[in-house]
């Protein structure tokens, strides 16, 4: 059963962007967390965030890309 109250959002970290810096993780620990050196999400798909938005546009690299599933428009970060 898919709910269809909450968007779904899909988080993708760039692993080969990455520097390590562990801000992301920092800023949203609920979805992303530093594996071996290098960020990671958590769970490919996660309910609306705004520190995940945050961490989404802090990142010095870009790295982190978070997409509404249902439209597939990019929410973070900005261009
Ligand atoms: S903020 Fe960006 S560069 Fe730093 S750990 Fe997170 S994804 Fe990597």
């Amino acid at each position: 059963m898919v709910s269809t109250a909450e968007a779904t959002w899909r988080v993708a970290v760039d692993r080969q962007a990455c520097i390590g810096t562990g801000v992301c993780a920092g800023s949203a620990p609920e979805q992303i967390e530093i594996r071996d050196g290098k960020a990671a999400a958590l769970r490919p798909e996660v309910g609306p965030s705004d520190a995940l938005l945050d961490a989404a546009e802090m990142c010095p690299m870009a790295a982190i890309t978070v997409t509404d599933v249902a439209t597939g428009r990019v929410l973070a970060p900005e261009e």
